[in-house]
């Protein structure tokens, strides 16, 4: 096969040796004579599968004993919705941080559900940076954050310290680095950024506090109801399960969410190094808020767009064209892109420069 840098923001780099069992999977499922894909989600060989899932979850992230873990269908994008649901009281209010395009997603949801705010917002620069020095109502019934803005390549360093409930979506982040759990009523993250293929999506929930919202919940989006039934009230995603289960075990043979954060750090600065030093280009987001997930940055004359693109596009490298709203390149760095693949990026950036210096 053909050597790509693949940098796609999403869905993203899987790990080969991941793709080559889940490509066997497909074909025979533990000597079954069946395709994964062809079993009942209630056989025995599958709900090994989810238990181990939600285990590993649990063991990488250090998953308290009064959170669940569960996997639904519906994309983070379904989080956005089940997040009022759950959360939000008929007549309460909820505080959202608005730092881009999936942030406001999250936010309008909240909206159709009752009284959302936004109380900080990076739009009026282009989300380039996390805003900062905001008050926190704390008559809110939660706070919700996106810890790391796909589309603009910023990131929370730090979460704010709140005075009320917590939900994030960490969809482009998770297990890229390490968080304190507890922190959280819930963490949502769609599995296609940073675990598996698209399909499923990761709820992470602080059972303590849910069943509250008083809301006549629609059996879906009901947490309560999905951790009843261990993640299988209905037909769960099964191969985006299975898929994640496989990375995650990859994960943790590698050592696990520190040793990937360090990794992952290493990567990030070794781009952004170039970034900073190479006068041929110019970083979207504020240094202090650069997503080690995301890098967002644009020539400083767009008229060498045409030879950057073919420069990249010889050395294998793929997907490095940006989001619309900002232009210019993103280069996606989850967890399965290695450090190699950064260093064929930035010996690119630095060919462009000597031809042109
Ligand atoms: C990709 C993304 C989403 C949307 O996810 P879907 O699974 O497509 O609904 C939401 N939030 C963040 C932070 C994302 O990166």
């Amino acid at each position: 096969m053909k050597k790509v840098h693949n940098y796609s923001a999403g869905p993203c780099i899987l790990p080969p040796e991941v793709l080559k069992q889940a490509a066997e999977a497909v074909v025979e499922f533990e000597g079954m004579g069946l395709s994964l894909l062809e079993i009942s989600h209630r056989s025995k060989q599958f709900e090994a599968v989810m238990d181990e899932s939600r285990h590993l979850v649990r063991e990488l992230l250090h998953v308290p004993d009064n959170y669940s873990v569960v996997f639904l269908q519906g994309g983070a994008t379904l989080g956005f919705t089940i997040a009022p649901y759950n959360f939000l009281p008929v007549g309460g209010k909820a505080a959202y941080v608005n730092t881009g395009t999936w942030a406001t997603g999250a936010l309008k949801e909240g909206i159709r559900m009752g009284n959302a705010v936004e109380i900080a917002s990076s739009e009026s620069s282009n989300f380039n940076h996390i805003p900062k020095g905001y008050s926190i109502p704390a008559d809110a019934d939660y706070l919700h954050l996106t810890s790391n803005n796909t589309i603009y390549g910023t990131q929370f360093k730090d979460f704010p310290a709140s005075p009320v409930k917590v939900i994030c979506d960490m969809s482009s982040d998770i297990f890229a680095r390490q968080i304190n759990v507890s922190d959280f009523a819930m963490i949502y993250a769609g599995a296609q950024k940073n675990m598996g293929p698209a399909g499923a999506t990761l709820y992470i929930v602080n059972n303590d506090l849910l069943g509250k919202s008083g809301r006549n919940i629609p059996v879906y989006l009901d947490l309560v109801q999905h951790i009843k039934k261990d993640s299988m009230y209905n037909t769960p995603p099964v191969y985006s399960v299975y898929v994640s289960m496989l990375t995650l075990r990859w994960l943790k043979n590698l050592g696990g969410v520190p040793v990937m954060e360090k990794i992952n750090e290493e990567k990030a600065r070794t781009l952004y190094a170039e970034i900073d030093l190479n006068p041929l280009f110019k970083g979207h987001s504020v240094a202090e808020d650069r997503s080690t997930m995301n890098a967002t940055f644009t020539l400083t004359d767009e008229s060498l767009a045409d030879e950057f693109d073919a420069l990249w596009k010889s050395a294998g490298i793929s997907g490095i064209k940006g989001h619309r709203s900002v232009g210019g390149y993103r280069a996606s760095m989850y967890n399965a892109l290695p450090l190699e693949s950064v260093k064929v990026l930035v010996e690119v950036m630095r060919e462009l420069a000597l031809k042109k210096a």
